[in-house]
């Protein structure tokens, strides 16, 4: 099917968000405190429409239902991944994730979610929440119930280009002044472990404290993430991860590369620059699909896009 799906994305406000989803990637958007662009999702909080095409006015999830060969046929019951921009001008909630088990225990039909994060920008000495230094539960329980969150929780610092696999069970919080790409599993289900004893509307945002603790890892393993890049003189393709539930890679394009879409469908998002898919003209803030049997295509320009989709072989 020699289709690409051009997604409408749909915006968040959120009272950590700012304005940098309009001035950095021009969306027409007027809120000043936008988070969350989901660019390609099918989830029931936010179906993105089709905006070109054979398909045009179409959402995400009826593709997937009444067009399953799109996808490959693939069994999962929704559009397995969904990609989102974030723009955190004020710090996140720490947080943490359920694996698949314990998410259809706590809300039945639900997935765990698995989410990676590019750093597409962020301010200096900017710093991002992953992991913790407990060794074991019982001590996880002791620091929370004592409140020694200093203690308790690890730092980074990130720059531009970072990657980092948040694997479910990981505590993990974006913190001000960054903006990045995530690809993660559809789901919804966050359980909030701490919220920096901020008030919202003068009430504190509702935490969850034990799930949090069925859930978080003891002690913190970090996902060790080394690129595996393929270089030509048109660009590089470096491949950040590649795991059960994606696997994701950078494309820098200088000039023309051809490649082959032999997936059962396969998510791109340009992030700088701008170009053409297979003569269309693409630039920075779009994101479409490539369906199943796509075949070969071809990228020209100077831009750089993130691609994912899930490889059967793992
Ligand atoms: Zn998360």
């Amino acid at each position: 099917m020699r289709e690409i799906l051009f997604m409408k994305p749909i915006f968040k406000s959120m009272i950590w968000g700012g304005n940098r989803l309009r001035t950095e990637f021009n969306y027409k958007i007027t809120d000043d405190n936008i988070g969350e662009c989901w660019a390609i999702s099918a989830h029931q909080n936010g179906d993105c429409i089709i905006k070109t095409g054979a398909y045009k006015g179409k959402t995400l999830s009826y593709l997937w239902k009444n067009h399953p060969r799109l996808f490959g046929n693939r069994t999962e019951k929704a559009f397995p991944l969904l990609i989102k921009l974030i723009d955190a001008k004020k710090d996140l909630s720490i947080q943490v994730h359920p694996d698949d088990t314990y998410a259809d225990s706590y809300q039945p039909g639900s997935y765990g979610k698995t989410e990676c994060w590019y750093i597409l920008g962020c301010d200096e000495n900017t710093e991002i929440v992953i992991g913790h230094n407990a060794k074991d539960k019982n001590e996880l329980r002791d620091m929370i119930n004592e409140g020694r969150w200093k203690e308790l929780i690890r730092r980074r610092p990130i720059k531009k280009g970072d990657f980092f696999q948040i694997t479910p069970g990981t505590v993990h919080a974006i913190k001000a002044g960054t903006m990045i790409l995530e690809t993660q599993q559809s789901s919804d289900i966050t359980f909030r472990l701490y919220d920096y004893d901020r008030l919202d509307n003068g009430k504190p945002r509702q935490l969850h404290i034990k799930e949090s603790i069925d859930v978080i890892n003891c002690p913190h393993r970090d996902v060790l993430i080394e690129p595996r890049i393929i270089k030509s003189s048109e660009g590089t393709i470096a491949e950040l991860i590649r795991d059960k539930h994606y696997t994701v890679q950078k494309i820098d394009i200088s000039g023309t590369m051809t490649l082959e879409q032999d997936k059962d469908f396969m998510n791109f998002s340009v992030i700088e620059g701008e170009g053409e898919i297979d003569k269309t003209k693409i630039s920075k803030g779009d994101h479409f699909i490539l369906p199943y049997k796509y075949g070969q295509f071809s990228l020209t320009g100077r831009m750089s896009l993130i691609v994912s989709y899930i490889d059967k072989d793992i």
